[in-house]
């Protein structure tokens, strides 16, 4: 099977394309590098280094195309609070963009990567699918708009969709040529920040007054390895038409205080830490309800969050 992988520059997107090709599949992408790395791109790959927002770019990657897995897309909650018009343009208007090229290539088939910020503040916990969808910043609002779009298109001209939810992605995987990790600039995160905090320029924790039992946020990290694994799984479900959502995570939260301390067991050395006020758009907990996934998908994540603070340690390395 011939995949295109839009976003495969990026941290989620280039460990797709590694796993992916050694499984076998014949894999091209599609990406701007707008914050991917080219240099993350394997020898022997057809590599489009173009952007959703120009079709020539997206009907050229789709050359000879079966399936879509789209990562490409801006990620980040407190980036999307200041500039919502370019989450808007690049998550929404650019994957219009390649429902329309796909319909005409007819490739008919897409995962896409959706988030857990399409729930807000959860009035429930685990959050379940057929929880209410209210997200609490521009960033989750468009991975909604795009869920929705997407549910449109398998009704109306014959796409086979999955949505895949993610909750706190994390960790590394080592390819041959070295490890695929994070390398956001500037890295938002919470496990790279943790691991890289120094005296000097200490990991600050968004809140310590949320109504959680040691009043920092609370979420579902789920390994690099384990979500692309689901990704495989979902691709095989794609038969016939229609659009089904999962959520992956790992279906355990961990505050922030318990990343660090995870973080301080690993390292054998304490983290510096500094408390600051809490960040824009965050709701206090997220945590998923995988049974879903595990049902339908076949699908278990098998890496904890020891295994993704000791990689991302590596791949620092
Ligand atoms: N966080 C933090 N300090 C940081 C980065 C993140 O306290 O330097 C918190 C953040 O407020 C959230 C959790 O850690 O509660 C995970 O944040 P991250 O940015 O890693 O992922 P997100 O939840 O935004 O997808």
């Amino acid at each position: 099977m011939h995949v295109l992988i839009t976003g495969g520059t990026g941290y989620i997107g280039s460990i797709a394309v590694e796993i992916m090709r050694t499984q076998g599949f014949e894999v091209s992408i599609l990406d701007d590098c707008s914050t991917g790395h080219a240099d993350s791109v394997p020898t022997g790959l057809r590599f489009v280094a173009g952007s959703l927002l120009v079709r020539a770019d997206i009907d050229q990657a789709l050359e000879g195309v079966d399936a879509v897995l789209h990562f490409a897309g801006k990620s980040l909650v407190g980036e999307s609070v200041e500039k919502p018009e370019l989450y808007q343009r690049i998550n929404v208007d650019g994957t219009r963009n390649l429902l329309d090229a796909m319909k005409s290539a007819h490739v008919m088939k897409m995962v896409f990567s959706s988030s857990a910020a399409t729930y807000g503040e959860p009035k429930e916990v685990p959050i379940r699918e057929s929880a209410a969808t209210l997200p609490t910043n521009p960033y989750g609002a468009t991975k909604l708009a795009i869920d929705h779009m997407i549910t449109a298109e398998s009704k109306t001209h014959h796409l086979s969709a999955v949505s895949l939810r993610y909750f706190n992605v994390a960790g590394a995987h080592k390819a041959e040529r070295g490890w695929l990790s994070e390398r956001h600039n500037p890295e938002t995160h919470l496990i790279p920040n943790v691991l890289r905090s120094t005296p000097n320029n200490p990991v600050r924790i968004f809140g310590t007054d949320w109504q959680t039992p040691d009043g920092t946020c609370i979420r579902d990290y789920v390994h690099v390895v384990d979500l692309v694994n689901a990704h495989i799984k979902a691709l095989e479900t794609l038969t016939g038409t229609g659009h089904e959502i999962y959520n992956l995570g790992s279906g355990t939260g961990y505050s922030v205080r318990q990343v660090i301390a995870a973080a301080e067991k690993a390292t054998g050395q304490a983290i510096p830490t500094q408390d600051s006020p809490r960040r824009d758009g965050d709701p206090a907990v997220l945590v998923a309800d995988i049974s879903r996934a595990k049902q339908y998908l076949q699908w278990e994540p098998s890496l904890g969050i020891e295994e993704m603070v000791a990689d991302t340690l590596q791949s620092f390395q």
